[in-house]
């Protein structure tokens, strides 16, 4: 057995111990193999199970000097600001940047760390963190595979962006169907496609772009060439430049035209004029 594996054997019989015996025996194993995992399930222990920030920061810090590329020590950092910012009301802005830039760090290393962030912002999850829609989709289009199970996830809630907040049940769709695609085994991913692909209109026509995705990056493409594609050209010029008159319009163009003369087009050429 190397010195990796003993650590991690005298680190899973630490984990099973609890209170004082489970602190003492996870700092026996983080002094003697300077262990950043060691450091950061005593991290874990002093934020969760004895709710002391301040020592769960530090050690978390202990952590990070000895294994600066470990996404999991600066999220749980993070995750420690969070806290301190719910229960901090004079310094609650402070450490809500700190938590920010904490999980922008391990998003570097790993993309859950976007995943995270997005969930601060997502609506009515994370006071005090404001609700903005805007900044949490843009943090979960950043999550990639290396986040695992939360790429999925990441995925659905983007879905769910576009279905209430943008009303783009294209776009909500293909997030849900990739999900599904990609290996996401929540059952909510496909009752979510269900309900935003019901709204979508010309439906053989995407399902066809949605089977084919492969990867999130595709989605705005998809979505932008496909509704080009569904636009009306201009029977006379080919232009894609159309208008479309609203029944109160034709009603208005009717009476002004006279008692006789009524207006029933639907469509107009913005270049060339014609009217069908
Ligand atoms: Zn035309």
């Amino acid at each position: 057995m190397d010195e990796k594996d003993k650590m991690k054997a005298r680190l899973l019989e630490a984990k099973k111990k609890s209170g004082k015996e489970k602190e003492s025996a996870l700092m026996a194993v983080a002094e003697e193999f300077q262990a950043a995992e060691a450091y950061n399930e005593l991290g874990i222990y002093y934020k969760d199970e004895t709710g002391e920030p301040e020592k769960a920061l530090e050690m978390f810090e202990k952590g990070i000097a000895l294994s600066p590329r470990t996404a999991a020590l600066y999220n749980n950092q993070a995750s420690c600001y969070v806290n301190m910012a719910v229960k901090s009301e004079e310094r609650r802005e402070e450490h809500m940047a700190a938590a920010v830039s904490l999980f922008e760090k391990a998003g570097k290393l790993n993309s859950v760390g976007y995943f995270f962030l997005g969930n601060l912002y997502m609506p009515k999850i994370n006071p005090p963190f404001p609700d903005d829609y805007e900044k949490a989709a843009g943090y979960f289009k950043k999550v990639d595979r290396d986040a695992g199970a939360c790429w999925f996830s990441a995925l659905n809630k983007l879905g769910i962006y576009y279905y209430h907040e943008k009303k783009d049940y294209v776009r909500a769709a293909a997030c849900f169907s990739l999900a599904v695609k990609l290996g996401g085994t929540d059952k909510q991913y496909k009752n979510n496609f269900e309900m935003a692909f019901s709204k979508v209109r010309n439906r053989k026509f995407w399902k066809e772009k949605m089977d084919a995705l492969e990867l999130p990056g595709q989605i705005d493409e998809m979505a932008e060439t496909g509704e080009k594609r569904l636009i009306p050209v201009c029977p006379r010029c080919k232009s894609r430049e159309i208008g479309r008159y609203s029944v109160a319009e034709n009603l208005r163009r009717s009476l002004a035209g006279g008692i006789k003369k009524k207006i029933h087009y639907h469509s107009y050429c913005k270049k060339c004029g014609y009217e069908w």
